[in-house]
């Protein structure tokens, strides 16, 4: 009995020595696989690119340590930059490809409806088409162009935070117009235009307040600002998709739910830092977490178009409302968008003309900021 015992305990341990070398290796040839990756992003890496001590405080990322841009230099070198690897061209080339995908997926899904479509259905799809769009291309504008000083980098940032504001706008008039049911509508309906205007304001002036006054020192008060109007505007288009997902759940999945898991996907990369928050340095210039925040942003963009084309598509009686034109005109729809975009506007020329911006940022950085 003793050497049966003894027996299974050695076989025991014997089997935990080999699990964890098994462990060790793995994780030695993670390392190194990791190590790999990074020198090959630095073989392939822009030689007009310098460290993050060298570049002006508000634009250092966090766990990125190499391949940025350097401050105060022409305009030329900027867009020279467009196609030579660096840490923001997957950034903005992601969002530039990412403006392109959406229009075509648009123009494709638009010929393959049938002709008893509703136009004024069709007409806000492509309303978040454009807006999507525009985001997308203001965003990579931003990517590429805003190491020039704190101004432009601040202004285009501040562009870029109304865009998504107006992206957002029309997601959650979708997310009304398209997955709502009669009583959900009956009970918000009037209340709907408002809250998406004073939403839009709320978030894109929140996004930028956080930039302008923080200039990306974390505290709870950015990521007040940053989350808390993004959060509830952004339940606000959830909550008639989670209600149409209870009401009926037999009802085949319109991608609606994808396109907020997706969504979720990206918060979490971009919130996280994932994954140089775990490995700093080994993602400088490929697959850091705000490349994967944009792919996945874009993605969740387009899953909500096929989504919308799914139910403009779909003929079938259900509680649910299909015809968007009972309850959101289109001309309601761009006043509204038409008053978000002026106050938008006037938020960010209010910003840029708030606060004091360092615009003689140059070469000098390389001695001061390394102190930091
Ligand atoms: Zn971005």
């Amino acid at each position: 009995m003793i050497s049966v015992t003894s027996l299974m305990e050695s076989l025991v341990a014997v089997r935990t020595k080999r699990c964890q070398s098994l462990l060790q290796l793995s994780q030695k040839q993670w390392s190194a696989c990791l190590l790999q990756f990074e020198q090959l992003q630095q073989q392939l890496c822009w030689s007009e690119t310098t460290h993050r001590a060298d570049v002006h405080p508000v634009m250092r990322e966090f766990g990125i340590f190499s391949g940025y841009r350097h401050t105060g230099r022409g305009w030329g070198y900027y867009l020279r930059s467009a196609f030579r690897l660096h840490n923001e061209t997957l950034n903005w080339l992601s969002h530039a490809l990412g403006s392109l995908l959406i229009i075509g997926l648009g123009a494709v899904l638009t010929l393959r409806l049938p002709a008893t479509a509703d136009p004024v259905d069709v007409r806000l799809a492509w309303l978040f088409c454009l807006t999507s769009a525009l985001m997308h291309t203001v965003s990579a504008l931003a990517h590429l162009m805003h190491n020039h000083s704190e101004l432009s980098h601040c202004l285009v940032f501040f562009a870029d935070n109304a865009a998504v504001g107006l992206a957002s706008y029309v997601i959650n008039l979708l997310g009304v117009a398209f997955f709502s049911s009669h009583s959900y509508y009956s009970f918000i309906g009037p209340a709907t235009m408002p809250t998406l205007v004073f939403g839009t304001i709320c978030m894109s002036s929140g996004f930028s307040l956080a930039l302008a006054a923080y200039r990306r020192r974390y505290n709870p008060a950015t990521s007040l600002l940053m989350f808390g109007p993004s959060s509830c505007f952004l339940f606000f288009g959830l909550a008639p998709v989670i209600e149409r997902r209870l009401l009926s759940p037999d009802e085949p999945e319109m991608l609606g739910m994808t396109h907020y898991y997706l969504f979720f996907l990206a918060i979490l990369c971009y919130a996280t830092c994932f994954p140089e928050c775990l490995w700093p340095g080994r993602f400088d210039l490929l697959l850091h977490s705000h490349q994967l925040f944009h792919c996945l942003a874009t993605a969740s963009h387009c899953m909500l178009l096929s989504s919308v084309f799914s139910l403009i598509s779909d003929d079938s009686p259900h509680l649910f409302s299909k015809r968007s034109s009972e309850w959101v005109s289109m001309e309601t729809a761009c006043r509204g968008l038409g008053v978000a975009f002026v106050f938008s506007v006037c938020i960010v020329a209010l910003l840029a003309k708030a606060f004091r911006y360092d615009t003689s940022f140059s070469s000098r950085a390389s001695t001061c900021c390394k102190a930091n």
